[in-house]
């Protein structure tokens, strides 16, 4: 039998590859549940993100990049949501015990979870097609959370770091585009290792009145800002921060798709009142990381616009949706 494939059993498995020592828990891994404690006058921000093979990642992707992914998703919402990250659960379906997939996998997740003091506090493990379910906690002052609900008429619009990055090297792995290694190289990171956008979520609290990662595509994800919220937006296409790989390729109909509908990116949208702009400005380069403000929030009856450079309406592409 392959070394990577010995008989480990479940209670080995979690023990060796999920147990690390908590810095935020009153107990973790082990007992029938995690016992938490959340801050006085805190809230408990929870979010759940279920990845499956061949859905949301390639069969055979690499599980270090995936340990990274899967918990860097989960990550991204509590950055929406102004949240410190604290605590993680995982429920992971695995085909059989590949111990050298497990050490890679946790060794990615781990790294992630260590950058931002997130305790993994538990899980539960059993067999079956490889899916991977991570449910996570963070926590914010009530009153200081970034909703999507709280974007007003004359809010200015914006966007942090780069777009369509992520859904350009998926095209590329699928075949439907050719991109030279270079551009590989430099795309493939956003599709597999986004970095979640902790730090400026926490930094927008009492500065954004909205905001929301985006995960599904910039037009279908502000589309959700736009009706909680109850109101419109105006976007000019020109001033999007497109990937620097975009400029080389020169394809309009590719570049639009992936900066308007893209999914995966993990950058973080928001709304802010305009006379927060300079305050902004020096987040960006406190924590150097491009935020560019890309449109207003305008009243509900205008809907979302999108207009080129010569002031043409564009039309907004559909967002991915697992249903439609
Ligand atoms: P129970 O049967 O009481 O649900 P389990 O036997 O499923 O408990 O799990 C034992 C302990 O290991 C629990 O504390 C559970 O939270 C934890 N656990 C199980 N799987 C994982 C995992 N993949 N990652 C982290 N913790 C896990
Ligand atoms: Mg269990």
């Amino acid at each position: 039998m392959d070394a990577s494939t010995s008989v480990v059993s479940e209670f080995d498995l979690i023990r060796t590859y999920f147990t690390r020592p908590t810095r935020h828990a009153v107990l973790g891994v082990g007992d029938d549940c995690a016992l938490l404690q959340v801050q006085p006058n805190n809230v408990l921000a929870v979010s759940t993100d279920m990845l499956i093979e061949g859905r949301h990642f390639f069969a055979h992707a690499d599980p270090r990049q995936l340990g990274h992914k899967c918990l860097a998703v989960n990550l991204s919402d509590l950055a929406a949501m102004g949240a410190t990250p604290r605590w993680a659960t995982l429920a992971l379906a695995l085909p059989a015990v590949d111990t050298a997939w497990l050490r890679e996998f946790s060794a990615g997740l781990f790294a992630l979870a260590n950058r931002f003091e997130l305790d993994l506090v538990g899980g539960d493990t059993t067999r079956g097609p490889l899916a991977i379910c991570i449910t996570i906690a963070g926590e914010v002052p009530a009153a200081q959370s970034l909703r999507r609900a709280g974007a007003r008429v004359g809010d200015a619009l914006w966007v942090s770091g780069s777009l369509g990055g992520a859904a350009l090297a998926l095209q590329c792995a699928q075949g439907a585009v050719h991109l030279n290694a270079e551009q590989q190289t430099a795309v493939n990171p956003c599709l597999h290792t986004p970095e979640p956008r902790v730090a400026l979520g926490l930094a927008l609290r009492g500065i954004a009145t909205a905001a929301i990662d985006l995960s599904d595509g910039l037009c279908g994800d502000l589309g959700h800002v736009l009706t909680q919220s109850g109101v419109g937006a105006t976007i000019a296409y020109a001033n999007l921060p497109r990937h620097p790989v975009f400029h080389e390729l020169q394809h309009t109909a590719l570049e639009q798709q992936c900066v308007l509908a893209g999914g995966d990116d993990y950058e973080l949208l928001f709304t802010a009142p305009s006379r927060a702009q300079r305050t902004i400005e020096q987040l960006a380069a406190t924590h150097q990381l491009p935020l560019t403000q890309i449109g207003m929030i305008t009243s509900a009856d205008t809907g979302l616009v999108v207009r080129d450079a010569q002031g043409q309406r564009l039309q907004v592409p559909r967002s991915f949706d697992h249903f439609a």
